[in-house]
């Protein structure tokens, strides 16, 4: 059985061969342990915390000194710490082989190796930091833009666990006065109480609410925009698709229908991640119909977020582009799953002499009945000419303000989304209790659920096993 008072360790550097790699010691044994395994001018045991030496790691072998590694060893003391526990860094030489020697000897001088995230557990554990902070940890980690990085540091300094914080403490104090007042009615009142209570109600709902809407955005922030490139043949996508890449990954030539095996790239511009679907059958053959990316151009729009469709502004628009409009419209009206997938209309190829004017293209999107969000931009993939607009459009339609005004930023998951939803459907009773006019205790019970509902959020109300199954997804040696 592992205990939470074993003292734990894991390689916390990437796989791969590098300068550095690391062997983290977190527990009570940590120090003892690196003090054996370490030949020097100094004792480890002796070093102030956040302090550090140099020599080797040897360990015994058949009664003889094997040396491990040329090290430097960095010792960190509790509680100022990740973990809040003892904490030894080993800096070793970053090879795979080097690594998994100097481990084994750590392992063998009395420590067990960690779980995926149960460093960041024991900081969870040890009160350092809260549950939303510690799944910030893993996105800062994993993310793959400038937003989400943004974002998760934002929600890694607590900023959204004082909101959350906050918003509990308002709702505690409530219900603690209705309390007092129930008890003790000599010394508090609840004369005009419900008008107190429901501006509060209100304002507390706003701010759920706030929470929730950018559920979404965290999303696009942590996995990209879903991002669909179509148009007709030779209108430019392969073209623009390059441009997004910022690099020749994309095969384009004069030839139609060059097909690419790649199913999935992602680019990042403005700081946002578009995953670009599809991109192999950007470059399908078929008939001509299909050519043109009508049937394909709808399937795109039911799963995407975001859909590209790149126009040659060189020629005159065509029925199929006309009947691709149309087709777009009529989703829109008929509300499917797609119709919420914003359109950005691309004249594309606009250093050459251009026929089509942004005004027609918005007729034109008028007469079609397109009601879902649009952009028209003019652009040239070969220049580049018109790509910084594209970027400000996709930040204008999926996120709201500016990368730089990131201040209330937050990267919302599932699990977040799940407790807020609590939270204000608990809200929403107390608020049906004071319509009806019920007596104040019958409201309590709902004050303290939505209380209850917003600690999960930081971990304050725990379920059984939730901890466990969030730290489960951490990568090892964090
Ligand atoms: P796709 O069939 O839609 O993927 O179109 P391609 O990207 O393969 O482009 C078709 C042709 O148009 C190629 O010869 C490109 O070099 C050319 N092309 C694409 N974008 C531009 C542009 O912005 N300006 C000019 N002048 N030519 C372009």
């Amino acid at each position: 059985m592992n205990s939470e008072n074993d003292t734990i360790c894991a390689i916390a550097t990437g796989t791969g061969s590098a300068g550095i790699g690391i062997v983290r010691l977190s527990g009570p044994e940590s120090v003892a342990i690196a003090d054996g395994l370490f030949r020097g001018k100094r004792r480890i045991r002796d070093l102030k915390s956040y302090t550090a030496a140099y020599g080797q790691l040897v360990r015994q072998t058949e009664g003889k000194e094997e040396l491990l590694d040329e090290v430097v060893v960095l010792v960190m003391r509790a509680p100022h710490t990740y973990t809040t526990e003892d904490v030894v860094e080993l800096s070793c030489h970053g090879g795979p082989l080097v690594l998994k020697r100097v481990l084994s000897a750590v392992m063998q001088a009395g420590a067990r190796m960690a779980e995926p995230g149960e460093f960041t557990k024991r900081a969870f554990l040890g009160g350092r930091i809260d549950l939303s902070e510690a799944e910030a940890v893993m996105d800062v980690i994993a993310s793959g833009n400038e937003r989400a990085l943004d974002a998760s540091l934002q929600q890694l300094r607590g900023g959204l666990s004082k909101e959350i914080s906050g918003l509990r403490e308002k709702i505690l104090y409530e219900t603690a006065y209705i309390e007092s007042a129930l008890d003790d009615p000599e010394n508090y009142s609840l004369e005009n109480y419900p008008e107190h209570l429901r501006p509060l109600l209100s304002d507390w709902n706003d701010r759920i609410g706030k929470f929730l809407s950018s559920v979404n955005e965290g999303r696009l922030m942590r996995e990209g925009i879903r991002t669909a490139i179509v148009g007709r043949p030779n209108a430019g996508k392969s073209s623009i698709l390059n441009l997004l890449l910022g690099e020749e990954r994309a095969i384009v030539t004069e030839i139609e229908g060059t097909t690419r095996d790649t199913l999935e790239e992602s680019a990042v511009i403005g700081g946002v991640q578009l995953v670009l679907v599809d991109t192999a059958g950007i470059r399908e053959t078929g008939d001509v119909v299909e050519q043109i990316g009508v049937k394909r151009a709808r399937e795109a729009a039911d799963t995407a977020d975001l859909i590209l469709l790149v126009v040659d502004a060189a020629k005159a628009l065509s029925t199929e582009e006309e009947q691709l409009l149309y087709d777009l419209a009529e989703q829109d009206r008929l509300g499917e799953t797609g119709g919420n997938a914003p359109l950005i209309l691309l004249l594309n190829k606009n250093d050459l002499d251009t026929v089509i004017t942004k005004e027609e293209t918005e007729k034109a999107l008028e007469n079609a009945g397109i009601r879902r969000e649009y952009r028209i931009l003019e652009i040239s993939a070969a220049t580049g000419n018109g790509k910084t607009e594209l970027a400000e459009a996709v930040q204008s339609l999926f996120f709201s303000g500016k990368l730089e005004d990131s201040q209330e930023r937050y990267l919302l998951n599932s699990r977040h989304e799940e407790a807020l939803s609590e939270a204000r459907a608990a809200l929403g009773r107390v608020r049906e209790s004071l319509d009806a006019g019920v007596g104040e205790d019958f409201y309590t019970i709902d004050l303290m659920a939505a209380y209850e509902a917003l600690g999960k959020i930081i971990g304050e109300t725990l379920e059984d096993d939730l901890a466990d199954k969030i730290f489960r997804e951490f990568c090892m040696g964090k």
